[in-house]
């Protein structure tokens, strides 16, 4: 059992995600963790879609056993503004990711049609790296659509404590959807925890 999405160095192991350009070389340190290299969604702005492109191709290169993210679309009013910058910068993640055959960990927050929608597009021109979807919290039903592109899922407290957690969580397939603890690492035995009690509970 790992931590499948984390910000912070864990006890558990698991995804250690990147959340801007400066935190690549930490991540890549010795944490007996998976690195994930990446630039977040709100941290879009500004950046440069040419030099990411090069830098991902660089350290993915250098690190074999390295992911891809933190990553993704937020459309959420404090950061739709900024959409069209994701999207360039969220291509650059899924064409990187695509080349050097990794996973890409997917921030999707009211975004997650949008998402369905760009990864679709991937597919029909064969392009489509493996993602997972942290934070997950779309319905069942799109969890169905995500599910047919052969993405997987992370979610973590504050994701499975929502009253709506046992009809979005519980008919996904166990090995399709994992715990994390995102920028908590404590959270995480919890997060273990009620997914295996939403899973004792409803099968
Ligand atoms: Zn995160």
């Amino acid at each position: 059992m790992m931590d499948w999405h984390t910000h912070k160095p864990s006890a558990y192991g698991g995804y250690l995600c990147s959340v801007v350009r400066e935190d690549w070389d930490f991540v890549a340190a010795e944490h007996g963790m998976i690195p994930c290299f990446g630039i977040h969604p709100w941290y879009a702005g500004g950046v440069s879609v040419a030099q990411t492109a090069y830098d991902l191709d660089e350290y993915l290169s250098r690190f074999p056993q390295a992911q891809v993210g933190e990553t993704g679309l937020d459309a959420t009013p404090r950061h739709r503004d900024a959409l069209e910058a994701q999207t360039l910068l969220l291509q650059v993640h899924l064409g990187a990711a695509f080349r050097h055959e990794r996973l890409v960990h997917l921030h999707g927050a009211g975004a997650w049609s949008r998402l369905l929608e760009l990864l679709r597009q991937r597919e029909k021109t064969g392009t489509l790296p493996s993602v997972l979807l942290h934070a997950w919290n779309g319905s069942h039903e799109m969890a169905r659509e995500f599910l047919d592109l052969g993405a997987v899922f992370s979610v973590g407290v504050r994701e499975l404590s929502h009253p709506d957690a046992a009809a979005r969580y519980a008919r996904i397939p166990a090995d399709k959807l994992h715990a994390e603890s995102d920028d908590d690492p404590d959270s995480f035995p919890r997060a273990v925890a009620l997914l295996a009690l939403l899973r004792r509970d409803i099968a």
